[in-house]
């Protein structure tokens, strides 16, 4: 059998995992907060856990895995949402929902085994904060439920903090009905227009950090394998997670392995609204970038290194799908490469299974790297239409020479007026131009935007 080996966070190790069962090998990856498209680095968990997913299937088999991934459809963002546009929560949760499954299933992730919501466990949350009423781990102050920290001796060993550093650390909320400043909020008050339901502390509405607990422990009981989303969760909310299913059932360990994926960014800057370089996976798709590109470009960056985006890499990453899928085309898959599954075992190296691909392509193995590309989620036939239409990537290069060309004639021409609207329609474009002795040469800038090429 495959050797699987993760660096667990927990531990801070290179552990060999070993499944507490493996007849049903147990994942939880903490989903989305639903009012609004995802941008492309909430993809990146997506993609990571996918893979992952996939390699538990191949070597455990497809029935002996059980994937959770949750929406979080009652959070203060989605009110925010609904109060600004008037629309019901469970409108805007629900379109939401459904944005996510299709971007997602577009970048060719495989659907979880339960995508339990968040409103629809509010029966088990409310049971466990009364078992950690009744254990002594959580107290009622001012019609809100908070979790006791100093009661949990274990409190801050995931994210390896102590009680003084966080609270010397932390901007945490300072609230008169708290007994310690970082107790944080299972069960709170609703009024108004809020979403609330009736709870033994009156009409309210739970924090975020317990429905994982909840809902983890409903699908997959009080210790299960694998722990997973983005190292921003690690503290608090997976911290928190931990302390409140550890203290809820400590006949359980809740999750041994955690792995959590580290940011994407674009064009080497954190992604911002306020840099201009946020984007939604929907708005890459409807720039004409296949999704299965999308997905090409983030494996090639191992998950615990921060991913940067590039237009170039996107440009790159099609050019050789568009040749292993010419490539494979009519071919039988063949076998998984032994080297693809090493290097997914030793802590989902893709990068590593990627130069494996490469690798088996310059020899010319297609039906070998149609098997092993399908196990890390590429050259799918129900991906691949994309790669029936003209070439993108040759199209815009075409499209950019052209338009160069035209830029040395009016200047040849003395059409000054006209040389200068297309300068300033390349730098509007994000293609980075360049004059050289030889000419002009010619880069996708970090902004790069097909449509402003429309019309020069
Ligand atoms: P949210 O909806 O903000 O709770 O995020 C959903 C998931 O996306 C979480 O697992 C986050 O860790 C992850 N995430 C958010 N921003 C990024 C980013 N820039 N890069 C990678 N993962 C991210
Ligand atoms: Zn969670």
């Amino acid at each position: 059998m495959t050797k699987i080996r993760f660096q667990n966070t927990r531990t801070r190790r290179k552990d060999a995992f070993s499944p507490i069962d493996p007849s049903d090998v147990r994942m939880y990856v903490c989903g989305p907060t639903v009012y609004d498209r995802a941008h492309l680095g909430n993809a990146r968990p997506v993609v990571v856990f996918d893979v992952l997913f996939r390699l538990l299937r191949h070597v455990y088999g497809a029935d002996h895995v059980t994937y959770v991934r949750n929406f979080t459809d009652v959070d203060d963002k989605i009110n925010t949402r609904a109060a600004e546009t008037g629309r019901p929560i469970r409108d805007i949760t629900d379109e939401t929902i459904q944005w996510y499954l299709d971007d997602m299933g577009a970048l060719g992730a495989l659907t979880p085994t339960h995508m339990p919501r968040a409103t629809e466990y509010i029966p088990q949350m409310i049971a466990m904060i009364e078992t950690l009423i009744e254990r002594g781990h959580a107290y009622e102050a001012e019609g809100h439920v908070l979790f006791d920290v100093t009661s949990d001796g274990n409190y801050g060993s995931l994210a390896r903090r102590s009680l003084d550093d966080m609270k010397a650390g932390a901007r945490v909320e300072v609230a008169p009905y708290k007994r310690d400043p970082m107790d944080f909020v299972l069960w709170k008050p609703s009024t108004g227009d809020q979403p609330g339901w009736d709870s033994p502390w009156g009409h309210g509405r739970p924090g975020w950090h317990i429905e994982c607990s909840a809902m983890a422990f409903d699908l997959l009981g009080e210790s299960f394998d694998i722990h997973g989303g983005g190292n921003d969760l690690t503290f608090p909310h997976h911290e928190n997670e931990c302390a409140q299913s550890r203290c809820a059932h400590p006949e359980g360990g809740f999750a041994n392995v955690w792995l959590h994926n580290e940011m994407l960014q674009v064009e080497g800057r954190k992604m911002s609204k306020s840099l201009g370089n946020f984007f939604t996976v929907r708005d890459l798709l409807d720039q004409g970038i296949p999704g299965e590109v999308i997905r090409f470009v983030f494996l090639g960056t191992h998950y615990s290194k921060p991913m940067d985006w590039t237009a170039r890499k996107a440009v790159d990453a099609e050019a050789t799908l568009r040749k292993w899928r010419k490539m494979t085309d009519g071919v039988a898959a063949g076998n998984v490469a032994p080297a693809v599954l090493d290097a997914l075992g030793d802590d989902l190296n893709t990068p590593g299974a990627m130069a494996e691909l490469h690798r088996l392509a310059a020899g010319g193995n297609a039906a070998d790297l149609k098997a092993s590309a399908g196990l890390l989620g590429i050259l799918d036939e129900t991906l691949g239409e994309w790669a029936a239409a003209p070439d993108a990537g040759d199209a815009v290069a075409a499209r950019i020479e052209e338009l160069l060309a035209a830029r040395t004639q009016a200047r040849s021409d003395r059409d000054f007026a006209r040389a200068d609207a297309l300068r300033d329609g390349f730098a509007a474009a994000g293609v980075v131009v360049k004059d050289t002795p030889e000419g002009p040469v010619w880069d996708l800038g970090p902004k790069f935007d097909l449509s402003k090429l429309e019309g020069l």
